[in-house]
This record gives C-alpha cells, structure tokens and sequence, in this order.
C-alpha cells in the first residue's frame, strides 16, 4: 500500500511485458511503479538492425520514463532487483530502498544460455541487449579496420563470422551480416575478396527454422545461400576461442566473431523464488497469469510459461506474447481493484514471421498458411512497426528502413564506444 492507502503495483521489468502492464493501469486507481535495471526500453526484434548498422541505438531503446511520461500514476526506477520475498510482498534491490506492492507483475524476460560450451561465456557474442548489439557491430567494424591496416590477418579468420543457432535470432542476423559484407563493406574495403570474410550459420538440428513449414525452411536457406551464407545443419559448437570454433565434428572454423543465437533460458532471479520451475527455467502460470499460491503476482513475458487455452501448448517467447500478457496484467488488476472476478488469458496468435534479408522474408499463420518473399517481409515490418512503443519510434524505424532499401547504406556503421578519442 502506498502512504494515503492506494494499492500499490510494482511492474519488475519494463519489456514489453511490463510496459504494456503499466500501461493499462493508466486509469486505475493505483501506486504503479516500474523498476528495470536499465533506464530504457529495448526492442530486442531490431537488436540485428542495431548490430549491423541499419538502425541508431535511440530506434531500439527508447527512455523508459519518456515512455511513461503522461502517465500521473506510474513512477520510474533504474535498479537492479536482487530478491524477491513473496510471502512478506517485499522486493529488495542493489540500489534503491526495498518495496513493498499489493500486486506485483513479474517482467524480467530471459538471458542468453550458452548450455556450458566451452569458452562461450567469455568469448561468444550473444544479441539480447542493447550492450550487446553495439559490442557486436563495434567488434566487426573493429576486425575489419584491423584487417585494413594489417591484410595478413585474413589468414587468421579475422572477416570470418560464425553464427550459431538456425532460429530466428541466428538466421536473421546471418542475413542482415552476408547483406553487410557483401553490400557496405564490399565498398567501404575494396582490397578484400569475398572468400576471405565468410559468414557461417551453424545449425545443430537437422533443418534452419525448426517451427516452420518445410517449404519455408527450404525458402530461408536458400535465401542464405544466395547471400552467401555457408549453412551447416547437424553441427554442434563445441567449444569457441577468440580466434577459433571448433564442432563437435572435429572441423575447425577459424573466425575472430561468434554469435550466439542458440538459447534462452529464464531471468536468473527466478531460481531464488522457491518455485517449481518449467524447461528454460520459466514460471508455470495459471490460466489468469498469476502464480497457483500467490493470486497478487502475474508473471508475464518470456520469464512465463503460459499454456495457450486453445492449443494447450506453451506459448514461444515472442514480443506480442509478451505484450498481450502484459496488458492482460495490467487490465485485471485495474478489473480487481474495482472488485471485478479475474478472467483467464487468451493469447491472438498473430502468426510467426522472420526476415533473413532485403525482400526475403517468411511467415506462417495459426491456420498454416504462409507466405514468403515481399509480402511476408510487409508483414513482417507491420507486425514490428506495431509494437514500437511510440509513433516517433516507427517514424524513425521507417525513414532508416526505407533510406536503406533504396540507397541500401548502413547509417550506423561506425565505431563509438571503443575508440579513444
Ligand atoms: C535478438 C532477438 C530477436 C527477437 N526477434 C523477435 C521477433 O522478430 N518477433 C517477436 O515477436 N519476438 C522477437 N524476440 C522476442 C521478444 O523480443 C521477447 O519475447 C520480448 O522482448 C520479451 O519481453 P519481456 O517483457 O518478457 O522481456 P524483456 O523485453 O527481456 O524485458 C525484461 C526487462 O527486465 C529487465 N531486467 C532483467 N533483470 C533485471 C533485474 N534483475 N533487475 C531489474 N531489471 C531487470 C531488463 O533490463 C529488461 O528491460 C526476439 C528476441 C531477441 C533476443
């Protein structure tokens, strides 16, 4: 309860989980106070664009107090949460005086899982946050310029990239990476042969893209390999160095770039909550989102295993999964405040979609039909474009999209962070 007794709701990460929570409680009758170790919100979905330079950092992050500005009954903290106790409703961070909720929504996503492979922690590239985007493109631009000044280091597989994962984080950055080397970069270093900068997509399944249709798994490989991306199916990483991945084959790729899209696994926090936990560490819901034992908590997003009324499958880790159980948060504790029954979640499955390039992208609707090419790539960009937090945020994503489709320039390839002065 907050000092002149309104309910109060802490939102524990402002994804699109917890922001579209907050949102909803606009009009509500509540103390609503979000709390991200960050200041900003991040559209994961473009971290690519980001790391390839197609976009600027402000078109993926964008401010979370600026997000929730007009909104008189929403407060923001930077903080990092290190404890949650459920039973005493009390949440403690590294930074910030503990607080104490009446409802809490748990939003704090999932991080990279690099299912202990060797050297991967240290020297793979994972594409979950903002910082990771912008070490990525910094590090390649970094390698090329090396490559600039001393040829020889071709040899060492310094151009070369190695992705790992053939879902849609991996295969989308393997497009938007061949388009950048064989695009921008073919300019930029006139000196340097196609061969002598590879871009490697490994894949340990047997097929790119697992939860698609075969003809579009065929469609995005090709698509690959007309970028010239090398795709290897049925290949495992088992260990990375910093100038080298070596496959459970026993081949050797030599390469100074791994990314890494191979997995997710829950916020680690949420080993700490006593709580029977689902595969990749997510919290098992009930069918109104909330914990079995403690109705005053939602959990939503990717942190959750949320069981689709209709399919009775668990819902992938997807934006407008995250989004939808956000504002289904928000909406019943505003219909609980003002004593209404809690109604269960019922997800609107908007279809599934990837892009692997310029003009080249697939999609599968619930009912199976597809659609590939440039018009899945049109609904690629509405569905995206919708869940940007704000209008000038889709402005922004449009003028640089349509800037680089018709001059295909890359206006963020530049070093900042890294350099010295
Ligand atoms: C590279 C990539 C590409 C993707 N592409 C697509 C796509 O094309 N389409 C699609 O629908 N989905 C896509 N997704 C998935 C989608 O982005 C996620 O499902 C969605 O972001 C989940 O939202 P969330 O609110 O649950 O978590 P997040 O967006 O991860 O938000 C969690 C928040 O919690 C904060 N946090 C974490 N730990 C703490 C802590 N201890 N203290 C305080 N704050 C903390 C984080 O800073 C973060 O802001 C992609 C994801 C990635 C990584």
């Amino acid at each position: 309860m907050s000092g002149d007794g309104t309910a109060r709701v802490v939102i524990l990460g402002g994804g699109f989980g917890g922001v579209s929570a907050a949102k909803e409680l606009e009009h509500s009758d509540a103390d609503v106070v979000v709390v991200d170790r960050h200041d900003y919100h991040t559209f994961q979905p473009l971290l690519y664009q980001l790391a390839t330079g197609l976009l600027e950092a402000t078109a993926v992050g964008h401010s979370l107090r600026d997000l929730l500005q007009g909104q008189k009954n929403a407060r923001v903290h930077q903080a990092s949460v290190t404890a949650v106790d459920l039973d005493a409703h009390r949440i403690t961070f590294d930074d910030l005086e503990p607080l104490e909720y009446d409802y809490l929504v748990l939003g704090l996503g999932a991080e990279v899982n690099f299912f202990g492979v060797d050297g991967a922690a240290e020297h793979a590239f994972p594409l979950y946050t903002l910082g990771d985007a912008l070490r990525l493109k910094e590090h390649v631009l970094d390698r090329w310029e090396a490559t600039d000044r001393d040829p020889e280091l071709v040899d060492d597989g310094a151009l070369n990239i190695v992705i790992v994962g053939g879902g849609a984080t991996g295969v989308e950055s393997a497009g938007a990476l061949a388009e950048l080397y064989r695009g921008e970069f073919a300019k930029d270093y006139p000196g340097v042969a196609p061969e002598d900068a590879r871009v490697i997509l490994v894949e340990a399944g047997p097929e790119l893209f697992g939860m698609f249709k075969p003809k579009l798994q065929e469609y995005a490989e090709k698509a690959l390999t007309d970028r010239d991306v090398e795709v290897k199916t049925g290949e495992v990483v088992a260990s990375v160095e910093p100038t080298k991945v070596t496959l459970k084959s026993g081949e050797t790729l030599k390469a100074h770039t791994l990314v890494w899209g191979a997995g997710l696994q829950g916020n680690p926090l949420v080993q700490s909550l006593d709580l029977e936990l689902q595969r990749g560490n997510r919290i098992g819901v009930g069918p109104d989102l909330t914990l079995p034992d403690h109705p005053e908590v939602y959990v939503v997003g990717d942190v959750a295993a949320i069981t689709d009324a209709k399919t009775e499958q668990v819902l992938p880790q997807l934006g407008s999964v995250a989004l939808q159980s956000g504002e289904h948060a928000g909406k019943e504790i505003a219909a609980r405040l003002q004593g209404k029954e809690p109604k269960p979640f019922a997800y609107k499955d908007k279809g599934t979609m990837a892009t692997i390039g310029r003009g080249a992208a697939v999609v599968q609707m619930l009912g199976g039909r597809t659609k590939k090419g440039v018009t899945a790539q049109l609904a690629w960009g509405t569905v995206h474009l919708a869940l940007l937090p704000t209008n000038e945020d889709r402005a922004k994503a449009v003028v640089d999209w349509s800037g680089a489709a018709l001059t295909h320039q890359r206006v963020g390839r530049i070093i900042t962070t890294t350099s010295e002065e």
